[in-house]
């Protein structure tokens, strides 16, 4: 029985298949490579390069793989400040690949999926630590494209007898633990790997917005989860489905939130390098504290995040201390 890992050449996508492929899955992947890379890919595993949205493509996909037991869904488009500028290109790849998607799983009877949702669906929220309850009130069509998602998914799983689980990630960061692949955005955007650019030299500082937040040293608080934390969480995730587990869905983080200056105080450690820094100004829409109750994810899922704030970057840095051109692609 076979996985397929759509977008799996993307960052979170390549350690997924690394690990379904540890765990004895049987796996194939699909990407179109917009932000994705072959190379995080090992050589010999099944490889379908082709857009989602075609539908011809996935029919034919689908109708090679034949005993597909199962779909892990990573790919989309997924900067905010892109989708500020380019709505409808947010909305056509992820709302379009994810009609595509489901309509060609209930074409070839495929019963589960697993699907990257984000903390971005909450938008600003009221309250904090953010439970599954929390109000989805997304501030940026990047959110509302995974709302929507999320909507599309439980309609159709009421329509159909195909299950869902929908994973609400906080701030991913991380790499493999043996440092062969990790974060490789085109575009970077995230804190972590782009403080460690920083101490790479390939950045002269890295800006800390705003200070006078509601929080203990006045930085944003976020959430980080380790990468081969949150890919476990996707093969309970699909295992419990495998059981018959109804359509659900989680909030994945650490539960625990560390500060911006936590943060570069910790890379700095981890590397031993300076890491200058200077003040920028408060973006509009950053929450003081963005922090997710899994309690949920603990108790359906028994997934439990064991890795804290210094394995996440001592695994960063390894892998980009040793791949200063990333995949070189
Ligand atoms: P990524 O850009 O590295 O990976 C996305 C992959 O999907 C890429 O390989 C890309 O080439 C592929 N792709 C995109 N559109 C496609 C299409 N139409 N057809 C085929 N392939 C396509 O992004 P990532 O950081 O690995 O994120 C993966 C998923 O996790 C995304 O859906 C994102 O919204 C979600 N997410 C990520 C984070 C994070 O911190 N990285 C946080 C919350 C949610």
């Amino acid at each position: 029985m076979t996985v397929i890992v759509l977008g799996g050449a993307g960052y979170v996508g390549s350690h997924a298949v690394e690990m379904l492929l540890k765990k004895g899955y049987d796996v194939a992947v699909v990407d179109n490579l917009v932000t994705g890379h072959r190379a995080a890919l090992p050589l010999d595993v099944r490889f379908y390069e082709g857009d989602v949205r075609d539908h011809d493509f996935l029919n034919n996909v689908f109708a090679k793989e034949k005993n597909i037991e199962g779909l892990m869904h990573f790919c989309a488009y997924s900067l905010v400040g892109e989708s500020m500028e380019k709505p409808t290109m947010y909305f056509d790849n992820n709302v379009g690949g994810c009609i595509s998607i489901l309509e060609t799983m209930q074409k070839f009877d495929v019963k589960h999926i697993v699907f990257s949702s984000t903390a971005a669906t909450f938008g600003v929220p009221e309250t904090s630590p953010i439970t599954e309850m929390t109000p989805q009130k997304p501030i940026n069509p990047y959110g509302e494209s995974k709302l929507i998602m999320e909507k599309m998914m439980q309609w159709q799983s009421e329509a159909t007898d195909m299950t869902y689980v929908a994973l609400r990630y906080f701030n991913v960061a991380g790499a493999s633990s043996d440092g062969h692949i990790g974060e490789a955005h085109k575009n970077e955007t995230h804190l972590i790997p782009i403080i460690l650019q920083v101490a790479q030299g390939k950045r002269e500082f890295i800006t800390i917005y705003g200070n006078d937040y509601k929080t203990s040293d006045g930085t944003c608080i976020r959430d980080y989860i380790d990468m081969e934390d949150l890919i476990n969480a996707h093969v309970k995730a699909l295992e419990y489905l495998k059981a018959g587990g109804k359509s659900n869905q989680f909030n994945l983080g650490s539960s625990k939130g560390y500060s911006n200056l936590e943060v570069l105080e910790t890379a700095r450690k981890v590397t031993g390098k300076n890491i200058p820094s200077i003040l920028g100004e408060r973006r509009p829409g950053d929450p003081d504290e963005l922090v997710a109750d899994s309690t949920k994810a603990n108790n359906i899922l028994n997934w439990h995040a064991q890795n804290d704030l210094e394995h996440i970057i001592e695994n960063a840095w390894n892998w980009h201390k040793n791949h200063p051109d990333l995949y070189d692609d």
